[in-house]
């Protein structure tokens, strides 16, 4: 998936346009990008994670696997580009009217066509993202399937479909993923309901386990048939950046320990929360005992 630099520059309230250059007094920079959160959140968790993605050949592509290589990550599937150098985001304001200028450098070749499933499949369970509606529909679904024939668990989170256009094809792929998870908007976008319970029902009917983020309201999960909301923990949110992403590895972590729907939905609240406590997508979240010492300190006081 998705990997770049995220440089968030805090205490700026003028965002330039682009070719505008500004001076800034404080920036932070960190690893982003959806896909690479999501892997450092669960590696910080202390699974077992292999990342495959394309970096550039730059300065900014070593610290990112610097990074990885810090909590484990296994970066032999990164390829580096000969063309592109590593992406980069600059997040303004995350704290207020947050906004991002963004090069996707080196993610630009992101190609599932070329993933080999055989290398992928010798993990027990494959998250992927990328999806592009109807653009990549049939290339997206042939590796599902063929991940599937080779029996590791799959969860995706599509994000908004890049084509613009409302897709149906994702109700099809709804069928093959274990843990298909997406944000209210995305649920809404899919389902064309204006009501999010009635959009889960709707997607429940395709999907057999089907998640939605519901910002500072928490989340709530349709697995075989039945519905289950858990609120969201009570948090002061300074950057909302990597909040779904570190919600999805909390998630998937309950998912793959073979904990219930509850605990897992407690569990991505909570890896949620951390994030958007901190500056940078994946800053905040924290190691299994640092989760559990959040939930001593938060439970029962939830939004
Ligand atoms: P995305 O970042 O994908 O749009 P959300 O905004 O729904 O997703 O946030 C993902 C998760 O992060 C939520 O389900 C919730 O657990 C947590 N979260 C987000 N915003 C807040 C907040 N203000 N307070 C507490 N938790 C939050």
């Amino acid at each position: 998936g998705d990997v770049n630099i995220d440089l968030v520059v805090v205490g700026q309230s003028r965002v330039p346009q682009p070719g505008q250059e500004v001076f800034v007094e404080n920036m932070l920079v960190h690893v982003g990008g959806g896909a690479a959160l999501f892997a450092l959140s669960l590696a910080k968790l202390g699974l077992g994670i292999a990342f495959s993605g394309v970096l550039g050949e730059d300065s900014n592509g070593s610290f990112i696997r610097e990074q990885f290589a810090k909590y484990g990550i296994d970066t032999s599937l990164i390829e580096t580009s000969k063309i592109h150098r590593t992406g980069i985001s600059i997040a303004f304001n995350p704290d207020t009217d947050r906004s991002f200028l963004s090069y996707a450098g080196s993610n630009q070749e992101l190609e599932l066509g070329r993933l080999e499933p055989d290398r992928i499949a010798q993990g027990r369970h494959v998250h992927l993202t990328g999806y592009r509606g109807r653009e990549n529909h049939e290339t997206f679904l042939a590796i599902v399937k063929q991940l599937k024939e080779r029996g590791v668990t799959l969860s995706c989170d599509v994000g908004w479909d890049d084509s613009g256009e409302w897709y149906e094809g994702i109700f099809d792929l709804m069928r093959h993923i274990d843990v298909f998870l997406m944000n209210e908007t995305e649920a809404l976008h899919y389902t064309r309901r204006t009501n999010i319970e009635e959009g889960l029902r709707h997607m429940a009917t395709f999907g057999r386990h089907v998640v939605v983020k519901l910002g500072a309201a928490g989340a709530v999960a349709a697995k075989d048939g039945k519905l289950t909301h858990h609120p969201a923990f009570k948090v002061e949110a300074v950057d909302t950046t990597g909040a779904g992403d570190s919600f999805n590895a909390g998630y998937l972590y309950g998912f793959l320990r073979g904990l219930d729907v509850e605990t897992s939905l407690k569990y991505g609240n909570a890896c949620g929360a951390m994030s958007v406590g901190a500056y940078g997508g994946s800053t905040g979240t924290a190691d299994l005992g640092g989760l559990h010492r959040f939930l001593k300190q938060h439970e029962g006081g939830q939004a």
